[in-house]
């Protein structure tokens, strides 16, 4: 899986805006994760116990928000909110299609001390 190389990643991002703060300590960070991502928070979780343990943010809280897929019917030209078990337009029922949404992560906040 992705998750060690996604990890990394964004703990370079919250530590470098920690750092413009001027921070001692991340004491929270909230992370949005595209519910296509296919990302498993708690690999997440697990790979910044160990990349975090020596920086500022050892001992972080991690949140995880989820960011909902978006469908688009291309005959309503209609783009709305994938349900769980449902690709239909809810106008036309037609088949819908995926648009590029849902498979994004991104660090939503960062709390510093
Ligand atoms: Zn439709």
């Amino acid at each position: 899986m992705h998750e060690l190389a996604l990890t990394e990643k964004m703990l370079r991002l919250v530590l470098t805006e920690a750092e413009r703060h001027q921070a001692e300590k991340i004491t929270k960070i909230k992370i949005c994760l595209g519910e296509l991502s296919g990302i498993i928070k708690d690999c997440v979780a697990y790979y910044f116990q160990l990349s975090a343990r020596d920086t500022i943010a050892a001992g972080a809280e991690l949140e995880f928000g989820l960011s909902t897929a978006k469908l688009f019917c291309p005959d309503c030209k209609l783009e709305f909110e994938k349900t769980p078990r449902d690709f239909n337009c809810p106008v036309c029922g037609g088949l819908s299609r995926l648009t590029g949404s849902g498979r994004e992560w991104f660090v939503e906040s960062i709390e510093v001390e």
